[in-house]
């Protein structure tokens, strides 16, 4: 692995995927996020920082989890929040859905 992020699980595996949008925003009644992302420690869900909940941000603040991925159909990119970088992991499994 080339990609400086010292943080990826070495089977990839995803976690399993915990709701099926933002969970912090679900749980107070909104689902107005722009797009989701989902981490790679837990399997939680949440909104990104073009979101109003920036909840994806949130919860490596709040439990440090550095690792996530997009959870947008289509979108295979990974990042890092400890090693602020982005990448995609060729071969990797597709993001399960919900
Ligand atoms: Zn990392
Ligand atoms: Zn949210
Ligand atoms: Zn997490």
């Amino acid at each position: 692995m080339t990609n400086g992020c010292s943080h990826i699980p070495e089977d990839l595996a995803p976690p399993t995927v915990t709701a099926d949008g933002c969970e912090d925003c679900l749980a107070a009644g909104n689902r107005d996020w722009v797009h989701l992302r989902f981490c790679q420690i837990c399997g939680r869900v949440g909104c990104c920082d073009n979101s109003p909940g920036r909840h994806a941000t949130a919860h490596f603040n709040s439990d440090g989890h550095a690792l996530l991925r997009s959870f947008e159909p289509g979108e295979e990119w990974w990042w890092c929040y400890v090693d602020e970088i982005g990448f995609e992991i060729p071969g990797a499994p597709p993001t399960p859905s919900y």
